[in-house]
């Protein structure tokens, strides 16, 4: 049986059998996911699901059952999700989220634990619809995209992506749930990055936003999707074998040592500069593009642990003598 870089075999990665409709975009990312962790070696006792409300929320079941797992209300996920992290810093924390549970009732959640730069990987899986009250517009669909009966969306769209970058956001990346090739590697990297990583996935919803009319349908996407970069991960220690052009390559290391790999595809893209990364999001808006690939990264943020000075030992295992100042000191703080 083969067995991942900790040992286990994929089989402890699965979750239970999805509930979602056939063909849904999310379970894609599920195994996608699956995929991503297993690879990574991510242990499952160290990894906390977290989520909030919408079919995207019900993800987290469907993958590495025996890892931990809360489902919050809605659109409070990121507090859930930083609330684990002060406990515990060991933990890998995993947010997973909708374009409903993060652009609308969550929006204020997800600015605030982006300026912060907690340690999480946010994950949206984005179809511009409420699919679970049979598909509303959420606040990510497209000026002009159309409901399933012909009603027009009126209102601008919420980009989560520029919102991110505009927040600080110090890891920002867009892909689509039907291109394993590049979501996996950029998953793994948003694991191995310190602070909020932000992956925007368009995700068509086939139950209520999959016809001709929706900029969210996979049709619209395949035709409109713009691969800004193809990622690679490359572990620590990992010798880099992949023959690339000179000049053709970006290499960034990420802060435990490994390195995200971005060949250029469609463009010249410096994925570090904020104001690029800006320009290039109106840029496409303006053309109808997907551009896809890791839009932004900064590695040189601290995270909220940091900012906080929390100590390396994990706040649950801190004991109370640990915690509690002894009456010796407490005498010679008196005295001094
Ligand atoms: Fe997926 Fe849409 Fe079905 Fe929800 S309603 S499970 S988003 S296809």
């Amino acid at each position: 049986m083969s067995v991942n870089i900790i040992g286990l075999s994929r089989e402890v990665y699965k979750g239970l059998p999805t509930t979602l409709c056939a063909g849904c975009g999310h379970n894609s990312i599920t195994n996608h996911l699956i995929k991503a962790l297993y690879d990574y070696g991510a242990p499952p006792h160290l990894l906390a699901k977290m989520s909030g409300i919408g079919c995207s929320s019900k993800t987290p079941a469907y993958f590495v059952e025996q890892a931990h797992g809360f489902n919050g209300v809605h659109g409070r996920m990121p507090s859930a999700a930083t609330g684990a992290k002060l406990a515990n810093r060991e933990l890998l924390v995993l947010g997973i989220s909708g374009d409903g549970d993060t652009a609308s009732i969550g929006l204020g959640q997800y600015a605030h634990m982006i300026r912060r730069n907690v340690d999480c990987v946010y994950l949206i899986e984005n179809n511009g619809v409420y699919g679970l009250t049979k598909g509303q517009f959420s606040a990510t669909a497209e000026v002009g995209s159309t409901l399933k009966n012909g009603t027009p969306n009126e209102f601008p769209t919420i980009d989560v992506c520029g919102l991110a970058i505009e927040l600080g956001g110090t890891f920002v990346a867009r892909s689509f749930s039907g291109d394993g090739k590049q979501l996996v590697p950029l998953l793994q990297a948003a694991f191995s990055h310190r602070g909020t990583s932000i992956i925007d996935i368009i995700s068509p919803c086939v139950t209520f936003n999959d016809h001709v009319g929706s900029h969210m349908s996979y049709a619209y996407v395949k035709d409109h999707e713009v691969t800004l970069n193809a990622p690679d991960f490359i572990r620590p220690r990992e010798e880099i074998t992949v023959d690339y052009e000179p000049g053709t390559t970006q290499s960034i290391e990420l802060e435990d040592g490994s390195r995200v790999l971005l060949r250029k595809v469609d463009r010249d893209y410096d994925a570090t500069s904020r104001i690029g990364a800006l320009s290039l999001i109106h840029e496409s808006r303006a053309s109808g593009e997907f551009v896809t690939g890791l839009l932004y990264v900064d590695t040189g943020v601290p995270d909220l642990c940091e900012r906080e000075k929390l100590t390396a030992t994990p706040l649950r295992d801190l004991k109370e003598d640990d915690l509690r100042i002894s009456r010796e000191d407490w005498a010679a703080l008196f005295q001094a």
